[in-house]
């Protein structure tokens, strides 16, 4: 299931996005599970009271831009979603999966990212 460490073959570079270096152990984050091609971290502004980011090791941009490839990730993540909801005890009370891809929705970190919310409720249709 857990495999720490830095994305394998990654090459240091300075245009990093954040998440890259968290993944790289270079910035902390509160890390609440991990697997060889992805991570979750508690969200440092949370918008609820669990508030966690799914992300790959490495950088997809944004759910837009997301290739053939990268299906095997974005599956696993959706796949551990259930898991990481029970594990963070809103697998009963619910919780919401989003994904912002670019100004309109609210992106600002261009490396994509799952946000899962819980314990409390939220509105639809949404903000
Ligand atoms: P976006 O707006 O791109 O969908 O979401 C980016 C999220 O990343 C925001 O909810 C923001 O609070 C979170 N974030 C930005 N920088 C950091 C950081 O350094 N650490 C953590 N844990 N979260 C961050």
């Amino acid at each position: 299931m857990s495999t720490p460490g830095p994305v394998p073959g990654a090459k240091h570079n300075p245009a990093m996005t954040i998440f890259e270096k968290i993944a790289r152990r270079e910035i902390p984050a509160d890390i609440v599970y991990e697997e060889e091609d992805f991570l979750v971290i508690r969200d440092i502004n949370p918008q609820a009271p669990v508030h966690v980011l799914m992300f790959p090791k490495k950088v997809i941009p944004r759910v837009g831009e997301a290739e053939a490839a990268d299906a095997g990730v974005l599956g696993r993540m959706l796949a551990a979603s259930g898991a990481i909801a029970r594990k963070l005890g809103v697998y009963e009370s619910g919780y919401r999966l989003v994904i912002n891809h670019g100004p309109d929705a609210g992106e600002t970190v261009p490396h994509l990212h799952i946000h899962l919310l819980g314990k409390r409720s939220f509105a639809w249709p949404p903000g």
